[in-house]
């Protein structure tokens, strides 16, 4: 088997790894890198036919986001004959966020915003529509390319990252041989508010494991319950006291999660019921997605509905924001990272000076965006200076900025005991900071002599 990771492994960048399979040619997800524009955003499917000497018949898409499968209009475009493969609850959420990703590009091309032409239009994505095959969970589906000397098949197993979101399992042979790879894609064994922990197959012979959370210490030593208790107290608090609690969150998965669990708050009276939430664009379309297919898709609880969570939409016009910013109130909004030009910058720049507000971070903020600048800038202490856009600032940091670890990833440690289960003979690591891949790098080694583990260089092939 041989494996090129087409897209950066170093960090979040574009997660794309082709697999030669006994002539088969395979591709696991099809993202882009959210951190580049244009073509450089691309995974590079030209090293498919250069380094590899091979063709993609198959692409699997994980989940619905972008750094998964952002390029896959342009790989099917590039691969005529490749099919596509996910669950029905990803493609219904693609059928939506890739024409908007198209209309997105148009508007920012048309303004000047990039150079770059949009990557793939609206109409194209239409034709090709037909090329996106959906599968049940535990069901064997076909991945043999026509050049293949045996057949393969894939499985999705739940991976409780985000709706629609699965693992894949390939069963294929080699030298005669049986044999089975599970790549885990984005990974969470524990329950979120809306999402139930993953499943994993009993055993496998290759793991390609995601290693996000690979480098927080913290993780693995705060749990669920506790976190949630925390961002109850936090949040209250700022609520009495008037203010406003700005919650930046990616549209697709970290928001439909969040409002369920303001709507459980609600509920238990632990914040007031009058206290409007503010969502805006893309996450209500998402929203209904998640509710329509609450009773066909793994739920905690099949009878929470995001919409069944009273919410307001966030006005345009400036007069009318500085009114909802006089608080109390909650702001769901994207972008997670806070990046320029997206609301949640626009409204952070409006709150952060202001001692009774808040910025309640959820995710995990990335380096080198604006959210870390926040976050670094609040650990400095009260007032300490921090520019969350060019041209803007630099300003105090008064309001109160916390971290919750409302992750969508496994922990460290429990990555590390997928490996154990697994007990792969080859692990390759992707998906994480050259620290992450080098903590559980260092700790599979340790606890597993025996096992090959692998840090995949971006374009280099891998003989496994
Ligand atoms: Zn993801
Ligand atoms: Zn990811």
């Amino acid at each position: 088997m041989k494996f090129l990771a087409l897209g950066d492994t170093d960090g979040i960048g574009a997660s794309c790894h082709f697999l030669d399979l006994n002539g088969t040619g395979l591709v696991l997800d099809a993202g882009t890198d959210p951190q580049r524009d244009g073509p450089n955003s691309l995974p590079r499917f030209d090293w498919v036919q250069d380094r590899a000497d091979s063709y993609v018949d198959h692409a699997i898409v994980t989940h619905a986001h972008h750094d998964h499968m952002g390029s896959l209009p342009v790989l099917v475009r590039r691969f005529p004959h490749a099919m596509a493969h996910m669950t029905d609850a990803t493609k219904k959420l693609l059928d939506f966020l890739l024409p908007a990703s198209a209309r997105l590009q148009k508007k920012r091309h048309e303004k000047g915003e990039t150079s770059h032409d949009p990557l793939f239009t609206e109409d194209e994505l239409e034709a090709l529509h037909h090329l996106y095959l959906t599968h049940d969970l535990g069901r064997d589906f076909d991945l043999t390319g026509p050049k293949g000397a045996a057949p393969v098949t894939g499985q999705f197993y739940s991976a409780g990252h985000i709706l629609g979101s699965a693992g894949v399992e390939l069963h294929f042979e080699e030298w005669g041989r049986e044999r089975r790879l599970f790549y885990t894609s984005d990974t969470n064994m524990q329950a979120q508010t809306i999402i139930p922990g993953g499943e994993y197959p009993e055993t496998t012979d290759t793991l390609i494991l995601e290693t996000t959370q690979g480098a927080e210490p913290e993780a693995e030593a705060t749990s669920r319950p506790e976190e949630r208790e925390r961002f109850r107290k936090t949040l209250a608090r700022v609520l009495t006291q008037g203010g406003t609690a700005l919650i930046p969150v990616f549209v697709m998965g970290r928001a439909q999660e969040m409002l369920v669990l303001l709507g459980q708050l609600k509920r238990e009276g632990a914040i007031p019921r009058s206290v409007p939430i503010y969502t805006a664009g893309s996450m209500r379309a998402i929203a209904e997605v998640y509710d329509e297919t609450r009773d066909t898709t793994p739920r905690v609880d099949s009878s929470e509905e995001v919409f069944a969570v009273n919410q307001e939409r966030v006005p345009y016009e400036a007069e009318a924001k500085r009114e909802i910013l006089d608080g109390p109130g909650i702001m769901v909004v994207s972008s997670g990272m806070m990046l320029e030009p997206t609301l949640s910058n626009v409204l952070a720049r409006r709150i952060v000076e202001n001692e009774k507000d808040a910025v309640l971070l959820v995710g995990h903020p990335a380096e080198g965006t604006p959210a870390r600048r926040l976050k670094d800038a609040a650990a400095e202490g009260p007032g300490a200076p921090v520019m969350l856009a060019d041209g803007h600032g630099p300003q105090p940091v008064n309001c109160t900025v916390e971290r919750f670890r409302f992750s969508g990833h496994s922990d460290r440690r429990d990555l590390l005991s997928i490996v154990d289960r697994l007990d792969p003979e080859t692990v390759l690591l992707v998906h994480g900071d050259p620290e992450a891949r080098a903590w559980m790098a260092e700790h599979i080694e340790e606890a597993h002599p025996e096992t090959d583990v692998h840090r995949p260089d971006w374009g280099s092939v891998v003989e496994v």
